[in-house]
């Protein structure tokens, strides 16, 4: 066995704003099993922690795992921003949790085992999960992307997941496409986020005559009219699309990628965002290296932070760096 890999059972979570979930996984990054809850939105940071703690135990019954001590490690991507490698989480979207000690807990509730407890950002979770058991698998250079309320990524390049001075390596949402465009939740202006992410499209959709006066539509609706031909959803997604190409242009020219895997919820539209986006990556990346990248659909879907997560622990050396 190589060095940093383990030979037991993983406990594996990924918590964002929508939705925790969690499992167990081999150590080759299958999963044994798997399951998920709605972030709860209405109670207070421990009774959080209580909650993803009884998530915990579920699978770990389910498993038949008889305690915390047969697991060989904890792998977990949680919502940014975060103190890494301390794990001290403040995600944007769970107001109850800032500078919530997950790992700490974490390694106090679940890790009698001795093993690793490492925790990463729910983006740089899914990528790694893409590289090393999706649509990545087998390249060297690999952009994954997460299209949903947020637009995340994390960078893979030589095989070795990339974290930056602070960990926040791989930000591509926060890469500006259009410096005139919409003001970004970071405090920005023109980033790809504040344009391509979900509730983004709805508002700019709304603005421009689609379902006016329904503050309860969501990216999913707005991709479920593009589909039925309501020419102002698809000019949504086409806008989303194009800012996408526009980014992953500049990301090639940068990092000269082999393939971006795009997954998140508004992955989903299908043609309706990735023709658009096809489109503008070919106006944009003209280099005849950036010419080559390939961009596809995340292969992993919903599972791809579960299964990055256990390659936090299973493939430490290409995915952990911080020792
Ligand atoms: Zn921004």
């Amino acid at each position: 066995m190589a060095a940093g890999e383990q030979d037991g059972p993983v406990l594996v979570i990924d918590i964002g704003g929508t939705k925790m979930a969690a499992g167990v996984a081999e150590p080759g990054g299958r999963l044994i099993t798997w399951t998920q809850v709605p972030t709860a939105h209405d109670v207070d940071g421990e009774h959080l922690w209580r909650i993803l703690e009884d998530l915990l135990l579920e699978v770990l019954e389910v498993a038949k795992i008889p305690g915390p001590e047969a697991l060989s490690g904890i792998g977990c991507g949680c919502g940014g921003p975060m103190e890494w490698p301390a794990g001290l989480v403040s995600p944007l979207n769970i107001p109850a949790w800032r500078g919530f000690p997950l790992r700490p807990r974490l390694a106090a509730r679940f890790g009698s085992g001795g093993g690793p407890v490492r925790v990463h950002n729910d983006a740089i979770c899914a990528a790694a999960g893409e590289h090393w058991r999706g649509a990545g698998r087998g390249k060297r250079n690999v952009l994954g992307m997460v299209v949903s309320t947020g637009v995340g990524g994390g960078l893979i390049l030589d095989n070795r997941l990339i974290s930056g001075a602070s960990g926040n390596a791989g930000h591509i949402g926060h890469v500006v496409v259009y410096p005139e465009g919409p003001a970004c939740v970071c405090g920005g202006r023109g980033c790809l986020e504040a344009i391509a992410r979900g509730p983004g499209l709805v508002a700019w959709a709304q603005q421009h005559g689609w379902r006016p006066g329904q503050p309860e539509m969501t990216a999913k609706d707005l991709a479920a009219d593009a589909a039925q031909g309501h020419g102002v959803a698809v000019k949504a997604l086409r806008r989303a699309g194009h800012a996408l190409g526009i980014a992953i242009a500049s990301a090639t020219s940068l990092c000269d990628l082999e393939v971006v895997a795009v997954g998140g919820g508004l992955s989903q539209a299908g043609q309706l965002l990735f023709e658009p986006l096809q489109e503008a990556l070919a106006v944009h990346a003209r280099l005849e290296f950036a010419r080559k990248v390939r961009v596809v659909p995340a292969a992993l879907g919903l599972n791809a932070g579960l299964v990055g997560a256990a390659a936090l622990v299973c493939a430490g050396d290409r995915y952990w760096t911080a020792g």
